[in-house]
């Protein structure tokens, strides 16, 4: 029996090739955390990404870095993707976030034209 494991976004077990934001298939992946403190709930990006993500406020000094992080991944993911008609549920799944959708609709709403 298997309980709890796909409450609040899974947990991967398998590192990418590549990093999931950019694509470029780089050795040294970081892993990002969504929530510290609960392993394992994140994404690999390598470590341009990474720190494209927490730029500015997203810093995790920052005790609110969680919302301005979650807008600068939509922000670089409407770059790197395709950006004509974005779906919320595929950013979700892509970069397994947490309850984070409203903020998801929110950056793709603001980013576009
Ligand atoms: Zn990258
Ligand atoms: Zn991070």
């Amino acid at each position: 029996m298997q309980l709890g494991s796909r409450e609040q976004g899974m947990e991967y077990q398998e590192r990418p090739d590549a990093c999931l934001l950019c694509e470029c298939s780089e050795t040294g992946l970081d892993f990002h955390h969504w929530r510290y403190g609960e392993n394992k709930v994140g994404c690999y990006l390598c470590r341009d990404c990474h720190d494209d993500v927490h730029r500015g406020e997203a810093k995790t000094e920052n005790p609110g870095w969680l919302v301005p992080c979650v807008e600068n991944l939509v922000s670089h993911h409407l770059e790197y993707h395709d950006n004509v008609d974005p779906e919320v549920d595929v950013i979700l799944d892509r970069y397994n976030l947490p309850n984070v959708g409203d903020v998801v609709s929110m950056a793709i709403e603001r980013e576009s034209p």
